[in-house]
């Protein structure tokens, strides 16, 4: 049963992861490293044991040790590799964009829900890959466990079959405001007035730090340094005024992004901020159960079929005797993250009516539109940028090749001493079909550039398999801008487009020309409007204003966008689109 009370102003939503263990020297001179190597394979085989002692624990201090160790090593350091999670092949030059958490709630009555939390938060592993949470509850008391590492990692069955309960919230982290360590995982777990409570949230409070000093100066304490736990206990201490109340107040005193799923002893609540920035789906789950989850992928495994998103300031109240929802407070205007749409979320996924992989699709065929150009053969970067590749040939007319495949077996290299060891990483992720490129002119489509240094290798890779061209299509528009609202893209100085015109981008990636997809492009692939979205990081328009302190140097004159450039023996040529 899902009741909405009809008096309440519904806001419109407007639709709107090797070389596991494989040491390689690549080239080194085989004079005296050998000291080296022996030190830096015998501290590998100390971690890895330690990592296995410890469950994972002291993971990032024995990267430094070894960091370190390589990082004075004469020949400039070797690569070791280890069987740690899979990452993305921008990841490997420092050039990823993350995705900041990921949120599951799962309510069936009389039934066991730990593995069904688990299986949902497995599904949402691609947007936090740190630490991972459950916290369930048996009507009386709540259970949890949480930990650093991946889902898969965390939660063995006998862990699974510990946390007792039909209703739980589960939480995967990538940090954003306060470190990677355990104590700032979630669920956060508090004592409140109506028993325990579970908190796990996705997003970031711009004004954290002005309200946590505000209620450390009333006498709170707290245990983490994640805004996440200011949240947690504006509920907790609202609590006696109702649930719904208790998350009015969260929304009335914290500013920025948060969809957020609460767990209490009798119920489960799911909400999301008044601008609606981050997601939250809910799903109907067998015959009386319902699941909340920053993504509709988290249902299909699990069997639960996506009913609604909750729309800017709703509020998911879920007991035993359903499920209502209400409006929090009234939204200002709806802000979703463009960029969710863009990259973050899976294909696979449904926002508001929108499948994913349908608008990367239009995505690619409006940037055909808008910067059509002559070449042979179109070329995916993957996985990310095959629906927008596929969009654009079939849009242009020109055939869809792969251009190249992706290892699924490389995972995370232990060490990247140094640029052209974290290149061949590159190449060992993405290897070039050359019989595929060789002769051709190709247009490369990719999702975004973020510091450019993974494009620029990508094209230089093209090149050296024989293309004759490089034209490169990007879906997102240029990134000029940080996001405050919890994605973690890199700081305006080491944004490209935000450094270079994009012309000298051209230049600077080494390709034949470079055209981006505009933002009113992006928004209208997504649902045909350019309105209700956040599209703060290509244009500076933060839907929230962003206090002086965190802003920094964030809003420098931005460079012109929605302009092609062609390179031409390398030096740039700015074509009007
Ligand atoms: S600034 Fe960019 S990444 Fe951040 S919420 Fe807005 S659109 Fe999304």
């Amino acid at each position: 049963m899902i009741s909405r009370p009809e008096s309440l102003a519904i806001v419109d939503g407007g639709g709107g992861v090797g070389a596991g263990g494989v040491p390689e020297t690549g080239g080194v001179p085989d004079t005296g490293g050998d000291v080296d190597c022996v030190i830096v394979a015998l501290i590998a085989l100390m971690s890895m044991c330690v990592l296995f002692l410890t469950g994972g624990k002291f993971f990032p201090v024995w990267m430094q040790v070894i960091d370190r160790t390589c990082a004075t090593c004469q020949y400039g350091g070797h690569f070791v590799g280890i069987l740690i999670p899979s990452m993305d092949h921008r990841e490997l030059l420092g050039d990823a964009i993350k995705e900041e958490c990921g949120v599951v709630g799962v309510f069936t009555p009389g039934e066991e829900v730990a593995s069904t939390a688990f299986f949902g938060l497995f599904a949402l592993q691609h947007r936090g890959q740190e630490s991972a949470g459950i916290a369930v509850s048996d009507g009386e008391k709540v259970r949890m466990h949480k930990d650093m590492g991946l889902v898969n990692q965390i939660f063995t069955p006998e862990i699974l079959a510990s946390l007792k309960g039909d209703m739980a919230v589960g939480h995967n982290r990538y940090s954003t405001t306060g470190s990677s360590v355990l104590r700032n995982a979630q669920p956060i777990y508090c004592q409140s007035l109506v028993g325990e409570i579970a908190v796990a949230h996705n997003g970031n409070l711009i004004n954290a730090v002005e309200l946590r000093e505000q209620m450390q100066a009333e006498g709170e304490h707290f245990d983490s340094t994640s805004d996440s736990e200011v949240l947690a206990r504006i509920i907790v201490n609202n609590l006696k005024s109702g649930p719904a109340e208790a998350v009015r107040e969260v929304m009335r005193r914290c500013k920025g992004a948060f969809s957020v799923v609460v767990l209490t002893p009798n119920m489960l609540i799911g909400f999301r901020d008044p601008y609606g920035i981050r997601p939250l789906s809910v799903g109907k789950l067998g015959e009386s159960g319902y699941m909340l989850a920053s993504e509709s992928c988290a249902f299909g495994p699990v069997g639960a079929t996506c009913d609604t998103d909750l729309k800017p300031g709703e509020i998911a109240l879920i007991t035993r005797d359903g499920m209502t929802i209400e409006q929090g407070i009234e939204s200002p205007r709806e802000a979703m993250c463009l960029f969710e749409f863009i990259y973050f979320a899976r294909p696979d996924s449904r926002m508001f009516g929108t499948g994913l992989y349908g608008a990367r699709l239009r995505m690619g065929e409006r940037l055909a539109q808008e910067h059509p150009v002559e070449a042979d053969i179109v070329v995916p970067v993957p996985d990310s940028g095959i629906p927008a590749a596929l969009g654009y040939a079939k849009q242009s007319g020109i055939p869809f090749r792969e251009g190249m495949t992706k290892s699924r077996y490389i995972h995370r290299t232990f060490i990247q001493p140094d640029q052209r060891m974290r290149e061949i990483g590159v190449r060992m992720k993405l290897t070039p079909l050359d019989d595929h490129i060789r002769g051709k002119r190709i247009i490369l489509v990719d999702d975004s550039i973020v510091r450019g240094t993974t494009t620029k290798q990508l094209v230089k890779m093209m090149f050296e398999s024989g293309a004759l061209e490089v034209h490169v299509r990007i879906t997102a528009p240029p990134i000029v801008y940080p996001c405050f609202y919890g994605i973690d893209m890199a700081s305006k100085g080491e944004l490209a487009a935000a450094r270079m015109t994009i012309p000298e981008l051209a230049v600077y990636i080494g390709c034949t020309s470079l055209g981006y997809l505009s933002v009113e492009g992006a928004q209208m692939a997504v649902d045909g409007a350019t309105e209700g979205f956040c599209t703060a990081c290509f244009t500076g328009k933060y839907p929230l204003e962003i206090p002086d302190g965190l802003k920094k140097h964030a809003f420098d004159d931005p460079p012109a966008v929605g302009e092609m450039a062609t390179v031409t023996s390398g030096q740039a040529q700015l074509f009007d689109q």
